[in-house]
């Protein structure tokens, strides 16, 4: 036997592994197991070159707990250290790197579970740590490795003739939860679930029928727990996979989720290293998506599902695997997101993205619009979140009318433009966020041929404010922002009916009974146009509705909510009937009547006002 120092720094690391390391304990289990695998994977590569003599054998790795003896075992049939190996990898080059390592990150422990601490991560768990192992080469005898967390170890011959590594952790007190099966379980299952060589653990029980009716019997079986699948789906080529498949792999990631609408295998070996499949799931209505559920794997190892400096914020909505060995996980988060590399990952993931929403713009119109009820609100906040995925998406983003068609900008400016264009020349596209609430002013703008948007998305404001500002080819109005031949001026005048000082007598009584908060207005419009009509500035209420999206007060206060009233002087009610009452207050009595039922076309008319309103209806029906 011999013992050795392992460092000759006089620093001791391991109290501070098991201090920093604390809050990533856990991943002693995913760094252990992925030495096994790439021992075994070694192995194979030299058994595929012909380099190994003896037998190859069964290759999977296993992860043994036992709670009476207090152990982990993780034990491999890979490749195997000489002495000489073992002291030179297991004292120098995993103890300098993994002291390295710690001097680097102290302060970082949210980037630690990231990224391995390799070997020595064993320690945060353990009291002592034994490293059996037999090498592959011809005529070596086994060693084992031992070490009990100070900087002396032990190198002695062993029994093993098994070729491969035993790693036996003898768990320390603080760190017993790792003795429960249902931990390990959990742990293979979020780290190692997606290894490329067989990981066992435990068995499970398979309970199969033979014979019928009464000869009917039960057999029970014990096989092998294998909790991973070797070869996932995104390391398969595009080509040889079906939408079954695709399918299939979704549900392995995220059981019981509702199918995703469609999906983007991305694979790529130039100028970096990149393999993933990204599904879009289906989305509510709602922004309050579940984010977060892309996860980020190094060559199969699980590394985090926080994707946030990998993936632009606007795709974080989808789901998926990427799988990467080129992003550097071993750096500081800020340092991640001005990385030239990183960037060029993101602004590829950014593109492949666009184009395969192109593509299915391309290949299928009807289908795509018939998704966009489900990928517009993304798309939206694609374009206006990201200037690259925005240059690319604008050509296929889809205004959608109140009849349920769909057009790119381009066909709906096409479609509008000889009836909407205004006498600047400005094309005005009209639009309702509820058209239940604002029916009488669609039917108004239909009635004149005009076509009316259907914009009721959380953000859609802002959207509407991007097309404006980036196309500049047209401006957007709701419907009630205005009477409906003011919507989209032109050079069109009615003559009055009335006189101006008939109008404002007009307007004087409408004063009396109206409290807008706004304005007063009379005006010569056509006769078939509303008596009254209830109107609120586009521009304030865009501003206050922001305000409120932004989650900000009012700053306007009762403004914000205020509304224009709009006479009509030519419509019969108003020049003829209402001039024609002699008395004041019957004539005060009938102008309030007729903007009260404008208010009731709002649904703005409540409360004690309603039952005067219904009270009123009654005596003049009467
Ligand atoms: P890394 O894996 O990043 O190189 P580690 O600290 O995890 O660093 O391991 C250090 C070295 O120890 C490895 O490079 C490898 O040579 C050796 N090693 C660790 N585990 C095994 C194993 N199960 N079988 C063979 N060699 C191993």
């Amino acid at each position: 036997m011999k013992t050795g120092n392992i460092s000759v720094q006089t620093e001791n690391i391991f109290p501070i592994i098991k201090q920093f390391l604390y809050s990533d304990q856990e991943i002693f289990l995913r760094e252990l197991v992925s030495n096994a695998v790439d021992a075994t994977t070694k192995l194979k590569t030299m058994a595929r070159k012909g380099e190994i003599a003896g037998e190859i054998g069964d290759l999977t790795v296993k992860v043994i707990v036992d709670k009476e003896a207090k152990t982990i075992t993780i034990r491999d049939r890979g490749i195997g250290l000489t002495e000489e190996e073992a002291e030179k990898y297991l004292n120098q080059v995993a103890f300098s790197s993994a002291q390295e390592f710690i001097e680097k990150y102290k302060g970082e422990a949210n980037i630690i579970g990231h990224f391995g601490l390799g070997f020595y991560s064993a320690f945060m768990v353990s009291d002592k740590v034994e490293f059996v192992t037999k090498s592959h080469k011809e005529n070596t005898q086994s060693v084992v490795w031992s070490c009990d967390g100070n900087p002396s170890y032990t190198i002695a011959q062993s029994e093993k003739t098994d070729r491969g590594t035993d790693v036996v952790l003898h768990i320390s007190d603080d760190a017993v939860e790792y003795l429960e099966n249902e931990r390990i379980e959990g742990l293979l299952t979020k780290y190692c679930r997606f290894l490329p060589v067989e990981i066992q653990f435990g068995t499970r029980t398979e309970t199969t029928y033979e014979g019928e009716g009464e000869d009917e019997k039960k057999i029970e079986t014990e096989v092998a727990n294998i909790i991973n699948n070797p070869t996932p789906l995104w390391k398969k080529l595009p080509a040889e996979l079906n939408d079954g498949d695709y399918l299939e792999h979704y549900n392995e990631l995220y059981p019981n989720s509702p199918d995703p609408l469609f999906w983007i295998h991305l694979n790529i070996d130039y100028p970096f290293n990149l393999t993933g499949i990204l599904y879009f799931p289906k989305l509510s209505t709602s922004m309050e998506v579940q984010k977060n559920k892309i996860q980020l794997y190094s060559n199969q190892v699980y590394v985090t599902d926080e994707v946030k400096e990998i993936v632009p914020e606007f795709l974080t909505i989808l789901h998926g695997v990427i799988d990467s060995p080129d992003i550097p996980l071993n750096v500081s988060r800020s340092y991640l997101q001005s990385d030239k590399e990183v960037k060029k990952i993101t602004g590829y993931i950014t593109k492949k993205v666009a184009d395969k929403l192109h593509d299915l713009f391309k290949a299928n119109r009807e289908d795509f619009n018939a998704k966009w009820k489900d990928i517009g609100m993304f798309i939206k906040y694609g374009i206006l979140s990201d200037e690259k995925f925005d240059e690319r998406a604008r050509p296929f983003a889809l205004l959608c009318d109140v009849n349920k068609d769909c057009y790119t900008i381009e066909e709906y400016k096409e479609k509008i433009k000889a009836l909407q264009t205004d006498k600047h020349n400005k094309i005005i596209g009209l639009y309702t966020n509820n058209d239940a609430m604002q029916d009488g002013y669609i039917q108004a703008a239909k009635q004149r041929g005009y076509d009316v948007l259907f914009m009721d998305q959380v953000l859609d404001n802002h959207f509407m404010q991007h097309i404006e500002y980036k196309d500049g080819g047209i401006t957007f109005v709701r419907v009630d922002s205005d009477t409906v031949n003011n919507l989209i001026q032109k050079d069109e005048t009615f003559e009055s009916v009335l006189s101006d000082t008939e109008k404002t007598t007009v307007e004087t009584i409408f004063k009396a009974v109206a409290n807008a908060g706004g304005d007063v207005s009379v005006t010569a419009l056509s006769t078939d146009d509303q008596p009254v009509t209830i109107t609120r500035a586009e521009f304030m209420r865009r501003f206050v509705d922001m305000q409120r999206m932004n989650g900000q007060p009012n700053m306007f206060g009762d403004m914000g909510d205020s509304y224009n009233v709009v006479v009509n002087s030519n419509h019969p009610m108003v020049a003829s009937k209402l001039l024609k009452l002699k008395d004041g207050d019957e004539q005060e009595a009938f102008a309030k009547h007729l903007y009260q039922l404008a208010l009731l076309g709002q649904g703005m008319l409540k409360g004690a006002d309603l039952t005067a309103f219904i009270q009123s209806s009654l005596s003049f029906i009467k």
